[in-house]
């Protein structure tokens, strides 16, 4: 019998954390790319035994109760002020130039592989011409830590599987829902609880399916090309996005209002209801300080959340090793520029769009269902619904269909606009006005 692994992608519950690959013991596990660039496991029937370990390790299903259980301990969103906050950046000035906001996840995982307290960090690297991948990175690799977000799924944990077995010392960088993946797969499966020592967290809100990459890239410039998410090195990095390089050339940028406008047609219905935006299960949290007074929005700071004692022994070991400048900084103030309370309305809204859709409700985040108790709003509903049924749309397609559709449907509206304001043109040359 096939393993419930098919109701989680079916539901649209999958967050492609990778835990079901990890603890397959025949290999029965790959992930596929959907027409819209979900990232999903798919199980090889012929080799499946049906053991089942993959529906125990799955943070949608939460069989053993984990998930729930943690976030009983875990701060709540609205419990800030129990959480120490700093703001800071990177002191080697080459880390801070290529890391996404102030490098500092990337100082961090030096300073935890220079004291030796780690032998593998798990990350997400997107090498020239090729999709994202999970790679771990050795200690005598340390200065090649890939940096920069990149806005795709990854199916990070699946790397545990390809580690020798006496690797203990991990520091995993990763989604809010990768955690939620290791914190149901150690449960599952507590042989490998001991290895995995760091838990390096980024806020999160929401990736997009990776047929964003071909759209971006469309048409590639060259076989090896790359894409950054915000280049510090283009010279207005605030409006352009995205840049797609070949070789040190910048070839093209994406404006921030068109990523804005994919945003609404890519992010997978899965991010749409996800609970987990300020990642509870890691020790420290990285993300962008927005909203903080006497920030360095120009050039990039990095915002570091603190969720237990483990997050405050890093911070202490980089202040110890001066790789970084922080200060402590307002956590509501932090709350408030992150738009809490615009997410919160808006994931209860997507709560609802993701029923009307037909989508079953994820078990792992019943309790939490029922905490945040706000009201919906009617027409941002129908907004939701509207965006998950594009989605679904692009999901029927064809791969090689898809980044066509999207062009017609990001640049419909300015080519009529450009089409109508030409045609107003000669009507008013033919009438000889001239407004
Ligand atoms: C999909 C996504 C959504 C985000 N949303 C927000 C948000 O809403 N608000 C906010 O404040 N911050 C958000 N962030 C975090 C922010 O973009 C930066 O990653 C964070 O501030 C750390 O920057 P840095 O310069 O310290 O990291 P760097 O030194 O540049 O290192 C970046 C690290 O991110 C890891 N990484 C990159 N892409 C992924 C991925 N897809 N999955 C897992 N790990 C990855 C890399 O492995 C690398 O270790 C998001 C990040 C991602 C990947
Ligand atoms: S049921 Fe067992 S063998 Fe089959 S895919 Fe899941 S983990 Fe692999
Ligand atoms: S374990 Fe992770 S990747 Fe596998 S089905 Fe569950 S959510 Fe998806
Ligand atoms: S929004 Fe949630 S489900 Fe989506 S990528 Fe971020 S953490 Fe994962």
């Amino acid at each position: 019998m096939s393993p419930e692994i098919n109701i989680v992608t079916a539901n649209n519950w999958c967050c492609s954390c990778g835990a079901c690959k990890a603890v397959c013991p025949v290999a029965a596990i790959s992930f596929v790319e959907t027409g819209a660039g979900r990232w999903l496991p798919q199980v090889d029937m012929l080799r499946c035994t049906s053991c089942r370990r993959c529906e125990q390790a799955c943070p949608a299903l939460d069989r053993h109760g984990a998930i729930k259980e943690a976030l009983e301990h875990v701060p709540a969103l609205e419990d800030s002020e129990d959480i120490a906050v700093y703001a800071g950046k990177a002191s080697d000035p080459d880390i801070y130039k290529c890391g996404q906001s102030g490098g500092m996840v990337t100082a961090t995982l030096r300073v935890l592989f220079r004291q030796r307290k780690i032998t593998h960090a798990l990350v997400v690297d997107m090498p020239p011409g090729i999709h994202p991948r999970p790679r771990a990175i050795i200690l005598d690799e340390t200065a090649r830590l890939p940096q920069k977000s990149i806005y795709a799924p990854v199916d990070l944990l699946s790397l545990l599987a390809e580690l020798p077995a006496d690797v203990n010392g991990i520091a995993l960088v990763g989604l809010p829902c990768h955690f939620e993946g290791l914190t149901s797969l150690l449960t599952a499966e507590s042989n490998l609880s001991g290895k995995i020592k760091y838990r390096l967290g980024l806020l999160c809100d929401g990736v997009l399916g990776r047929s964003a990459i071909d759209f971006f890239s469309y048409p590639p410039p060259s076989t090896d090309f790359s894409l950054t998410y915000k280049n510090k090195f283009y010279p207005d990095y605030r409006n352009a996005a995205v840049t797609v390089s070949d070789g040190d050339k910048i070839i093209r940028t994406v404006p921030a209002a068109a990523r804005m406008k994919l945003k609404k047609l890519l992010t997978p219905p899965r991010c749409l209801i996800c609970a987990n935006k300020m990642n509870l299960f890691a020790d420290v949290v990285f993300g962008d300080p927005w909203g903080i007074d006497g920030i360095d929005m120009e050039h990039g700071e990095s915002l570091i959340l603190i969720r237990n004692a483990m997050g405050q022994e890093i911070v202490d070991m980089i202040r110890q090793e001066q790789c970084a400048t922080l200060r402590s900084v307002s956590a509501s103030e932090a709350w408030q520029g992150q738009q809490m309370d615009t997410r919160i309305r808006r994931w209860n809204s997507s709560c609802e769009a993701y029923r009307r859709a037909g989508f079953g409700e994820i078990p792992a985040w019943s309790r939490i269902n029922k905490r945040l108790d706000l009201p919906a709003e009617a027409p941002e509903i129908r907004a939701i619904s509207e965006q998950i049924s594009m989605f679904m749309q692009l999901e029927k397609m064809r791969q090689t269909e898809v980044v066509p559709r999207l062009l017609r449907l990001m640049y419909r509206g300015e080519w009529t606009e450009k089409i109508l304001r030409r045609v107003k043109k000669i009507y008013r040359k033919l009438k000889g006005t001239s407004c």
